[in-house]
């Protein structure tokens, strides 16, 4: 959650990568899906997260990088083993983050898939074994280098870049909608989560820490609630990323 202001140069990676995209996919204008997703993670994505998303009979994906496992980030409490191996257990998707939680830019090819194997390894101990994982880009700061990379390691990357994923898509640069503890930002939420239901496409949200008081970067609990309901009364398919993927044929 640390330094997430980007450079010039980041910014025009970001662009580059968008601009150049990768081999597209097509996701058809079909009934609405919506992936609730954590990156980090914070201990209480698992705790409360979680908890809110099985309530509604749901699934969540967790980016997660190794670094933070039975740590903290800044005061706060990062999720503990014991909760990884949980969220396996219970259905959720265990996705990679990095291990390092560093700028992809700030990796040599090797340096990075060096890092990514070990944070394989660690996601691997906890029994949930993927033959290739989903992955969100660390503080959202896509590196055209590592693009091919990215998408012979991984099934999906997530980017921040806010939208619904319709249409012509990369997948390994997907759109995703932050809820940050800010009221501008859970209103943008409940936005996009009124259109992918009356438009439908893939709608990716994603957040850190969930809480009754909730970190600068982390969501109100029963705003987290709230929109998870209203997903699945509004008739989404509520979805990890990669449920999501397989049915979209990712
Ligand atoms: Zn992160």
């Amino acid at each position: 959650m640390t330094q997430k202001i980007g450079t010039f140069a980041d910014r025009i990676n970001n662009r580059l990568v968008r601009y150049f995209p990768g081999p597209a996919a097509r996701i058809a204008a079909s009934e609405p899906i919506v992936s609730f997703t954590f990156d980090d993670v914070p201990a209480s994505a698992w705790t409360k997260g979680a908890r809110i998303l099985e309530n509604e009979g749901a699934r969540g994906t967790f980016y997660i990088a190794g670094v933070f496992i039975d740590g903290h980030d800044e005061q706060q409490e990062m999720i503990s083993s014991k909760g990884c191996f949980e969220l396996g257990a219970a259905g959720h998707e265990l996705a990679c983050h990095t291990y390092s939680h560093r700028k992809l830019s700030s990796f040599s090819r090797r340096g990075l898939e060096d890092d990514l194997d070990r944070n394989d390894s660690a996601l691997g101990s906890f029994g949930e074994k993927r033959h290739r994982r989903n992955f969100s880009i660390p503080f959202g700061m896509a590196s055209p280098v590592m693009q091919p990379l990215l998408r012979r390691r991984f099934r999906t990357a997530r980017g921040i870049m806010p939208g619904i994923n319709r249409g012509s898509i990369d997948p390994h640069h997907l759109a995703a909608v932050e809820l940050r503890s800010d009221q501008n930002y859970l209103d943008a939420a409940d936005r996009w989560l009124e259109d992918v239901l009356q438009n439908g496409g893939w709608l990716i949200i994603f957040t850190h820490d969930v809480a009754a008081a909730p970190s600068f970067y982390g969501c109100p609990e029963d705003r987290f609630q709230r929109l998870v309901r209203r997903a699945t009364s509004g008739g989404a398919k509520v979805m990890t990323v990669d449920a999501a993927a397989t049915a979209l044929g990712l």
